[in-house]
């Protein structure tokens, strides 16, 4: 009977959500009119009570018919013993049968996870406002956080998502505004965690069976920070996870803070539903920072460290390095180092001469060359070739490779992108960026090629 009832759900749903939500359940038996099933944990049953108890029914009564009832039997994780079946828990249930449940968790918390957990935000406390500089790149996102450090969770802004480019202020910023909150009521439980540490916390929880912690964790909070979200894509489990906490916390008027590399439309393997919820709140972007805004950047790192500089070495600074602030930071790092170890004035010249150094090789670590190396290797074809006429298949397919990861890797425009393969023009770049994506969602050894590139990449960005 069950077979038929699980034929008759995986018809209705995505295969992705069957093998997680189904495929793990367990029919234990079937007494006159009643089936039970045994389900790995006390949060499986719930999401399966939230998300398919609908369908759940109508395939037990395709089944069995109008008097067919379901009963769960939850697998109860106490620490590392284990105790099956113990709670045996009737389908339609009502709502009070079903709060008086989730109090009932309490009883199994894992209390060392929970005080790791529970023990700090992760702020790092020298993010603030008032060393947030803001400029014309920066202002909608800074005022917009600054709403919702004075009111979190209850502007519209909610969730409040961020994003732009690498070194644009993301992080800074959304550590500001839990900061911010902080200081101005302390008993605020505020998380700040990347996507990446989530994941990792995630996978750890359901290794340790204590998913159940990990989930009540993160809906306890008032106020929760996720950075990087772009790093959830494909990652299909820790998305359904992020989007059951994101419903809670939304619900119960808790302020949902993200970030991501890129606008949420481009947000390419993120679920749809997952997606459109950011859009319910307010989206707004980080921009590469203009040339004022950079020149008060340098002026007020410099002064913070007691460094005086003349304008026209400000301005050089400010028109050589236009890419990002975390760069613009480095630079202005290595002008004090230099300036305090030679104990000679700062002047345009030694700027120069110091500049000279970094940002060339900034340039020729992760420049467009050094991927055009890199992928025609991984793809065997010359990196000439990238650059000439030809319409080879795998040749095309290597150009566009290496097109996708200089828009996504470098500062380049479109354009100088085109000019470096050959005098294309921008048109052809962003055909090739949209082809890599297309690739990307529907050929898994393409995914995966595209994976080991971005290692291969990768390394080579952290050792510069
Ligand atoms: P992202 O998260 O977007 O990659 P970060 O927030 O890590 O960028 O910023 C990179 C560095 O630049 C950090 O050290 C941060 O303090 C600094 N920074 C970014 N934006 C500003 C700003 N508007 N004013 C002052 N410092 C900034
Ligand atoms: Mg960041």
């Amino acid at each position: 009977t069950w077979e038929k009832c699980l034929l008759f759900i995986k018809e209705r749903i995505p295969a992705q959500s069957f093998s997680t939500w189904f495929e793990p359940i367990v029919p234990l038996k079937l007494d006159s009119s009643v089936l039970t099933i045994q389900v790995p944990s006390q949060f499986f049953y719930e999401w399966l009570e939230e998300n398919y108890v609908h369908l759940l029914k109508q395939a037990i009564k395709s089944q069995i018919g109008e008097q067919g009832r379901l009963e769960y039997s939850v697998v109860v994780d106490r620490g590392d013993e284990k105790v099956q079946p113990t709670t045996v828990n009737v389908s339609g249930s009502s709502h009070s049968q079903h709060k008086s449940r989730v109090n009932g968790f309490d009883a199994y918390k894992n209390p060392d996870f929970y005080q790791e957990l529970k023990s700090n935000s992760n702020l790092n406390p020298s993010y603030r406002f008032e060393n947030f500089i803001e400029g014309d790149c920066n202002r909608l996102a800074r005022s917009a956080g600054f709403a919702v450090a004075q009111k979190p969770g209850i502007t519209s802004f909610n969730p409040l998502m961020f994003y732009g480019g690498v070194g644009l202020g993301k992080t800074h910023l959304v550590q500001a505004i839990g900061n911010e909150i902080i200081s101005t009521d302390s008993s605020k439980k505020i998380i700040y965690v990347a996507s990446e540490k989530f994941t990792n916390q995630f996978i750890d929880a359901l290794k340790n069976n204590n998913l159940q912690d990990f989930i009540n964790y993160y809906k306890e909070v008032d106020l929760l920070i996720l950075d990087d979200v772009q790093f959830l894509r494909e990652k299909e489990k820790t998305q359904e996870i992020f989007f059951h906490i994101f419903n809670h916390l939304h619900q119960g008027g808790k302020q949902i803070i993200m970030t991501s590399d890129c606008a949420p439309k481009d947000l390419k393997g993120l679920q749809e539903r997952l997606v459109s919820r950011f859009k319910w709140g307010l989206t707004a972007d980080l921009q590469a920072p203009d040339f004022e805004t950079r020149m008060a950047i340098i002026q007020t790192k410099m002064h913070a460290d007691g460094i005086s500089i003349p304008d026209e070495v400000v301005e050089y600074i400010a028109y050589t390095v236009d890419t990002n602030i975390r760069e613009l930071e480095g630079v202005v790092i290595s002008l004090i180092a230099h300036a305090s170890l030679t104990k000679r004035e700062m002047d345009l010249e030694l700027a120069k001469q110091i500049l000279k150094n970094i940002v060339t090789d900034i340039d020729s670590e992760v420049g467009i060359d050094y991927i055009q190396k890199t992928v025609s290797d991984y793809f065997k074809v010359s990196q000439d070739d990238l650059k000439a006429k030809t319409r080879k298949k795998e040749i095309v397919i290597a150009r566009q490779v290496a097109m996708y990861f200089s828009k996504d890797y470098t500062n380049h425009s479109l354009k100088s992108i085109g000019y470096h393969f050959g005098g294309r023009d921008h048109s052809t770049v962003i055909h090739a960026v949209q082809s890599v994506n297309d690739m990307i969602d529907t050929n898994s050894k393409f995914r995966f090629a595209i994976d080991e590139l971005k290692k291969k990449l990768k390394i080579r960005t952290a050792v510069a």
